[in-house]
């Protein structure tokens, strides 16, 4: 058995947890212990083969919704799904937050870039947001870095008449790869790995990977109860990741404050296996998935999509009025072929012609349904998650649909093909011929397991709220009714964040580290100050 003592423990080291704990390091001399239930590997490891990369996904890349219907993507490995992620950086909606701010109660998360919230010298989210585009270098990238299947959809949308713009990125020095979702080789994409958990190791944070947490440990006192640190176990490090600084095996950390960074599916499944209280059976409760529809488009001529910046374009042109956005992204060969429709010759036709096809996608804000939910199993020891679109879910993803379909014919596609083998149009299938059929998208059921929908963006089920009824954590991220514990990621927005969302989960890491350095006493006594 391993003890471990520190002033503040953080669980994950994603977008939130690496952020946090390079901001609390750099800020104060409290001590921190950073754990990650994944692998450490480094840009040597990322060899670009998409099957030896799925190490680097939760459950190597099966996770899904419980009736195996919508593939739920998230990152398992240090810098979470930062590091697995293809860079689209959104920066934080004004109008969400404030929304936020009357729905849920939330207090401070100012706008104000002259506020200091909580007192805090200095501190408001354009401070914070500016720290955080900074040291993760965001930026748009330049015209001569697009790639054929951007332009495509860009010219696509042009001719319609549908607006289309360039995402910005974090990135630094791309070369134009075309692997981000594998871990880049280069470290020019500039997530949490290389950026501030290195931030954090310089200032003294100890990381210990492959380190899961089976609990978070809580005390009742008269005080009331309160978070004393976690248990769980390290395991034995995997070829190909740097050495850890703990050895195998059980493992005890003791903490005055124990922040939980574990991501929207993990963070509640952790509660809930901690028995934190729950009287209103709330957490795990209204998690929003960002269900994302894809669309292919066969070409008459050869296309390299696989080959530069994944995605550089897209459109909110539907965004206010309809809840999505057309991003461009492009898959491999192994998840085209999960993605594309049909079985057996139809299917192997398709992947025949993949040196032909372009891509993109609908990724809808859906709307929060306490139905949809992550509850932890404790026979089948993982987090089980429940998800079903609604149907105001399933009509903008209609109307999505025909809009793709639309574009991908003015992009010039001879087909356009949606992953669906529900029997849209007389031929049976969901494979487009013309743009006209595009009206024959009205028919999709989106029945589970015919048509795909996917998710890499988890969030909401441990929502913030000054409401315990509506919420398990305040406006500080503090779990209602147990000192000590905080929630800090994904799962921490009451709702969708509205796009995006790692810059908008950096952004609130960095603000509630910053927020703890300039209050705490709050947390460890009057006799602490900032460094
Ligand atoms: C394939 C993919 C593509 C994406 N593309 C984009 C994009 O382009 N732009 C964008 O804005 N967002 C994108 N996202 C989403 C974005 O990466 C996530 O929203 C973000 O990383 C979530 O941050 P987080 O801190 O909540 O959790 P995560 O980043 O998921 O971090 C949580 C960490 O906690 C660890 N953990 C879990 N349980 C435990 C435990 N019990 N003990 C210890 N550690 C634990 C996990 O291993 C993980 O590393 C993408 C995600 C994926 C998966």
């Amino acid at each position: 058995m391993t003890n471990v003592t520190c002033d503040v423990l953080v669980i994950g080291s994603g977008a939130a947890g690496a952020t946090i704990a390079a901001t609390l390091a750099e800020s104060t001399n409290l001590s921190v212990v950073l754990v990650e239930k994944g692998a450490y590997y480094g840009a040597e490891f990322f060899n670009q083969r998409e099957l030896d990369m799925m190490t680097l996904l939760a459950e190597n890349g099966a996770r899904s919704t419980a009736d195996g219907a919508i593939p739920v993507a998230g990152g398992e490995c240090v810098g979470g799904g930062t590091t697995v992620n293809y860079a689209l950086s959104f920066d934080p909606i004004p109008a969400v937050w404030r929304g936020w701010r009357q729905q849920y109660g939330l207090k401070g998360f100012s706008f104000d870039a002259t506020s200091n919230d909580y007192g805090v010298s200095g501190l408001n989210l354009p401070a914070v947001l500016r720290d955080v585009r900074t040291r993760c270098s965001v930026h748009e990238p330049a015209d001569a870095e697009v790639n054929d299947n951007n332009w495509l959809f860009a010219e696509g949308c042009r001719r319609l008449g549908v607006s289309a713009r360039k995402f910005e990125l974090n990135m630094r020095g791309c070369i134009g790869c075309g692997f981000c979702g594998q871990g880049c080789a280069y470290d020019a994409k500039r997530g949490t790995m290389v950026t501030y958990l290195q931030d954090a190791l310089q200032k003294g944070v100890r990381l210990i990977h492959h380190c899961s947490i089976d609990e978070v440990r809580l005390v009742r006192s008269q005080r009331g109860m309160h978070a004393v640190g976690a248990s769980g176990a390290v395991t034995p490090t995997k070829p190909g990741s740097r050495s850890n600084t703990t050895a195998p095996g059980p493992v005890t950390i003791q903490a005055n404050l124990v922040i939980v960074s574990a991501g929207a599916i993990e963070s509640p499944a952790l509660l809930q296996r901690s028995r934190v209280p729950d009287p209103f059976d709330r957490i795990g409760r209204g998690l929003v998935l960002h269900p994302s529809l894809p669309i292919a488009g066969i070409f008459d001529h050869k296309l390299v999509n696989y080959r530069g910046i994944t995605g550089s374009y897209y459109s909110d042109h539907f965004y206010a009025d309809h809840g999505f956005m057309l991003e461009c992204l492009f898959d491999h060969p192994i998840d085209a072929a999960i993605a594309l429709p049909g079985f057996g010759v139809e299917h192997f036709e398709l992947m025949r012609q993949y040196d032909s096809l372009a891509g993109f996608g609908a990724m809808l804000v859906d709307t929060p349904s306490d139905g949809n939910r992550v509850s932890w199993s404790a026979d089948d020891r993982k987090a089980v998650i429940t998800y079903r679109l609604t149907e105001s879910d399933k009509q903008k993803l209609r109307y999505a649909a025909a809009r793709m379909v639309q574009i991908m014919f003015s992009a010039g596609a001879k087909e356009a093909i949606l992953t669906s083998n529900e029997p849209v149009t007389p031929r049976g299938n969901a494979i487009f011929r013309a743009p006209s059929e595009a009206a024959l998208c009205e028919k999709l059921r989106f029945a589970p397991n015919e048509t795909l929908v996917s998710s890499a963006h988890v969030q909401a089920s441990v929502k913030m709220s000054e409401d315990p009824r509506t919420g398990i954590a305040d406006s500080r991220g503090e779990v209602h009714g147990v000192q000590g514990l905080m929630v800090c990621d994904s799962s921490a927005f009451p709702t969708s964040c509205g796009a995006n969302p790692m810059i908008a989960i950096m952004s609130l890491a960095r603000y509630q580290g910053r927020r703890i350095a300039g209050e705490q006493s709050r947390y460890f006594g009057p006799n602490r100050r900032s460094s």
